[in-house]
C-alpha cells in the first residue's frame, strides 16, 4: 500500500482543500503517513500572505530537497498561494518538486495524478466528514487592498452556484455533520458573479431549511460587502451563528486609504453598531496590520484606541510585510522598521488578552450551549455559537452532540465548564 503525507499552513481556505485532497487519495487506497520520509506522494499546501509563512514554506521545500536523493522515486507536489502563472520559474527555483498545481484546482492534480498511476477511477472528491465542517463557497477575490497577495494567486472572484453548494451541505448534514463553516477570501461578496446573481443572505436562507444542520457560519468578510441583507440574515436565521467575522485592517482614515479598503473608521464603527443592534449578544472577530509603510506613531494610535472602544471578542494582529507585485510593495516604501512594528504588535496582543479575559470572565457562572468536536487530554471541547472554547470532563460520548455546560473558570482564549442536564445527554 502506498503512502502520502500533507503538509499545511495558511488560512482555512487551505485547510479545507488539504481536507478535500486527503479525502481523494483515501478514495484511491493511499494511506496518510506523519512521516514524509515514508510517503509515495508528499503535497505541500502553502501560503504567502506574509513573508514569515513564505520563510516557512520555503524551509520546508529545503528539507524536502534532502529527502530527494534518497527516495527519488516519492513525488512532491505543491499547491497553494506560492503557485502563481509562471510555474516554470517556480520549477527552475525549486527542482525538486515534481508539480505545482493552483490553489483548488482539483481537476489539474487527478490529471496529474493519473498519469503518476496514483489515482483508481474515483474522480469526485469525497465531502469531509465530521461535526464540523468547511464549505469552500467562493474563490478568489476582487477588491485588490494595496498590501494583499490574494487576488494575484487566487484569481478574482468565482462564486459556487448556489444548487451546488446546498447540494453539498445537505449531503453532509444527511451523513451527520452539525454545523458548516462557508469559506471565501471575501466569501460576503458571494453570489455577485453568478447569473442571475444572488447573494449571502439568499444562501443562508436556503441553508437554513436543511434538516438535521444545527450550526452556520461564514468567513472572511471585507465590511463594505456587509449589507443590510446579511445583517438581517445573520439576526433572523436560527441556524446562523451569531458570530462575525470584520477585518478593520487599521484605525486611521489616511492608512484605511492607502490600504485601499474603500471604508473609513467612522463608516466601520456605523456598521459595528448597527450589527450590535441587530444581533444582540453577537461576538466579533477582527484582523489588524500594523507598521504599514508610513504608520506614524499617532495613526497606530488610532488603531489601538478604536481596538479599546470596539472591544473585540478576538484580534488577529500581524506586522505589514511587503508582497512582490501588490500595489503597496510597488509604490510604497517599507519605512517602518521592524524594531518599531513588533512593539506595536505586542502592545495591541496585550491589549487584546486583558480584553478578551474581561468578555470571557462574564460567562462564568453562565449556561452556555456548546457543539462538542472532539476531545483531547482527558476533556472534551467544542464552541459556543459565538465561538468561544469550551472545555468539560465528562465519561459519556459526546462527539457531535450539543451539550449544556455551566462555565466555571475562564481565560482569554478558553472556558471551562461542568455539563448541566442536557437534552442530548446519552446518558
Ligand atoms: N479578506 C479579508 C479582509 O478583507 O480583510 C482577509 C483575508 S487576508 C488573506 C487574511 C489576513 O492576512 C488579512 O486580514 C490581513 O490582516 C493579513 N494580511 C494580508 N496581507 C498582508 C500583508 N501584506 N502583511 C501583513 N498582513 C497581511
Ligand atoms: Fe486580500 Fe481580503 Fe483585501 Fe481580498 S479583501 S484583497 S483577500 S485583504
Amino acid at each position: 500500500m502506498r503512502n502520502y503525507h500533507i503538509w499545511t499552513i495558511g488560512c482555512q481556505m487551505n485547510q479545507a482543500e488539504s481536507e478535500r485532497l486527503s479525502a481523494l487519495l483515501d478514495a484511491w487506497g493511499l494511506r496518510p503517513t506523519n512521516i514524509p520520509a515514508e510517503a509515495d506522494i508528499i503535497l505541500l499546501n502553502s501560503c504567502v500572505v506574509r513573508q514569515s509563512a513564505q520563510d516557512r514554506v520555503v524551509g520546508k521545500l529545503i528539507s524536502l530537497k534532502e529527502l530527494k536523493p534518497k527516495r527519488p522515486e516519492a513525488l512532491l507536489a505543491v499547491t497553494g498561494c506560492l503557485v502563481d502563472s509562471n510555474t516554470s520559474q517556480l520549477h527552475q527555483r525549486f527542482p525538486q518538486v515534481d508539480f505545482f498545481f493552483k490553489p483548488g484546482d482539483f481537476d489539474q492534480f487527478q490529471a496529474w495524478a493519473r498519469k503518476h498511476n496514483l489515482a483508481n477511477g474515483v474522480k469526485e472528491i469525497p465531502l469531509p466528514s465530521g461535526p464540523t465542517c468547511f464549505v469552500p463557497i467562493i474563490q478568489g477575490c476582487d477588491n485588490f487592498c494595496s498590501y494583499c497577495i490574494v487576488p494575484y494567486r487566487r484569481g478574482r472572484q468565482h462564486s459556487r452556484p448556489l444548487s451546488d453548494i446546498l447540494q453539498e451541505v445537505s449531503q453532509l448534514a444527511a451523513a451527520g455533520t452539525k454545523e458548516v463553516t462557508l469559506l471565501g477570501q471575501n466569501v460576503n461578496a458571494y453570489g455577485q458573479d453568478l447569473l442571475p446573481p444572488t447573494d449571502l443572505a439568499e444562501l443562508l436562507t436556503e441553508l437554513n431549511r436543511i434538516e438535521g444542520l444545527k450550526r452556520i457560519r461564514f468567513l472572511t468578510n471585507h465590511p463594505r460587502d456587509m449589507s443590510p441583507r446579511i445583517i438581517s440574515a445573520v439576526a433572523e436565521l436560527d441556524k446562523v451563528c451569531e458570530h462575525l467575522n470584520l477585518p478593520i485592517q487599521a484605525g486611521d482614515d489616511d492608512i484605511l486609504a492607502a490600504m485601499r479598503r474603500g471604508y473609513s473608521a467612522a463608516e466601520y464603527r456605523c456598521l459595528v453598531s448597527a450589527i450590535r443592534q441587530a444581533i444582540p449578544g453577537v461576538s466579533l472577530s477582527t484582523d489588524i496590520i500594523v507598521g504599514f509603510p508610513g504608520e506614524s506613531q499617532e495613526q497606530f494610535q488610532r488603531s489601538y484606541d478604536l481596538l479599546q472602544e470596539l472591544r473585540f471578542d478576538t484580534v488577529h494582529v500581524a506586522v505589514y510585510s511587503p508582497r512582490p507585485g501588490t500595489l503597496a510593495a510597488r509604490k510604497l516604501k517599507d519605512n517602518i522598521p521592524s524594531f518599531m512594528k513588533k512593539p506595536r504588535q505586542q502592545l495591541i496582543e496585550k491589549l487584546q488578552e486583558h480584553i478578551a479575559h474581561e468578555i470571557n470572565a462574564a460567562l462564568v457562572g453562565k449556561t452556555v450551549e456548546i457543539l462538542v468536536e472532539d476531545h483531547s487530554r482527558g476533556r472534551w471541547y467544542g464552541r459556543t455559537r459565538t465561538n468561544k472554547l469550551v472545555f468539560f470532563e465528562d465519561v459519556g460520548q459526546w462527539q457531535g452532540l450539543l451539550a449544556q455546560v455551566k462555565i466555571e473558570k475562564s481565560g482569554p482564549w478558553w472556558l471551562l465548564g461542568k455539563l448541566e442536564a442536557n437534552p442530548e445527554n446519552p446518558q
